[in-house]
């Protein structure tokens, strides 16, 4: 993907560079203040750590501007893929009179406190609907390349895509109606409207990416790339690999060959209405 000297997005929050557990330096004042009043009454210093620690740890990551292509190019390419969604997708809502609400996307090491529990590194990329907010360490760039066998800047970028997707879908509440439907299934019709979610995002990552076709940004090999992606994280791969990391908020992601399905569908008609897996006749 062509991408150098293009706009890299403003909503990056760089949480990298941050030491892991601080709780004296994380909590400031405050947090000196309910040491101080635990040690005064004998609590165990500890145990509010555990309790005050999540509520004091105020995100204060670097934004954006010490990103360099140069240093660091994976944060940099990250920064204009997320760019790009945006552009595609406020253009798309505006043909509907909709705004778009750009998501955050935040690049962290390890581990990081998110609105949707504490986000690891073994969970893959992933969106937290309750703070709109996407996260990624970008070592699992790596694991797509080395263990999964998705290698190339494209697979990188279709799973941005994806999990901006499922921004789309929190923005038009389709998550939300899910999830609503799933309290009044069984575990496994439950299931199955999980992998119409994904699959979904997967087609909306489609439509996406030939917004990037039509600027002529695509290289040679780049929807191959995609679509190994793809592949090689659908169910049924991923339950084959024995070993190394796995991305559990794939186990309901529907198999290889139905991803490969909808991504090309959505590359094919660049239009997200067609993206609506929660009525297809087929998968
Ligand atoms: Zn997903």
């Amino acid at each position: 993907m062509r991408w150098r000297n293009r706009r890299a997005s403003q909503n990056v929050e760089d949480r990298r560079t941050r030491s892991q557990r601080k709780p004296l330096a994380k909590g400031g004042i405050v947090g000196v203040l309910i040491l101080l009043a635990a040690w005064y009454f004998g609590i165990d210093p500890n145990l509010i750590n555990q309790v005050a620690g999540p509520l004091l740890d105020v995100p204060s990551g670097n934004t954006h501007s010490d990103l360099s292509p140069d240093s660091d190019p994976l944060a940099q390419f990250t920064s204009v893929v997320l760019a790009d969604t945006e552009t595609f997708w406020q253009r798309a809502f505006a043909e509907q009179q909709q705004e778009y609400q750009e998501p955050t996307l935040v690049l962290y090491r390890g581990a990081t406190q998110t609105h949707c529990g504490t986000g690891q590194a073994a969970m893959g990329p992933f969106y937290c609907p309750a703070d709109q907010t996407i996260y990624i360490d970008l070592s699992f760039y790596e694991d797509l390349r080395q263990q999964l066998g998705a290698p190339g800047d494209f697979a990188q970028a279709y799973v941005i895509a994806h999990e901006v997707g499922h921004h789309i879908q929190t923005l038009t509440g389709i998550s939300q109606a899910m999830h609503q439907r799933q309290q009044r299934m069984s575990e496994a019709a439950a299931n199955q409207e999980s992998v119409k979610l994904e699959l979904q995002a997967d087609c909306l990552a489609g439509v996406w990416a030939s917004y990037i076709d039509q600027q002529q940004w695509l290289e040679s090999g780049d929807i191959e790339e995609a679509m190994q992606a793809a592949e090689a994280i659908g169910d049924d791969r991923l339950q084959m690999q024995s070993q190394g990391r796995i991305v559990p908020d794939s186990f309901t992601h529907g198999t290889s060959a139905q991803r490969l399905r909808w991504f090309q569908l959505g590359f094919t008609t660049h239009d997200p209405s067609a993206c609506d897996t929660f009525n297809a006749s087929e998968l």
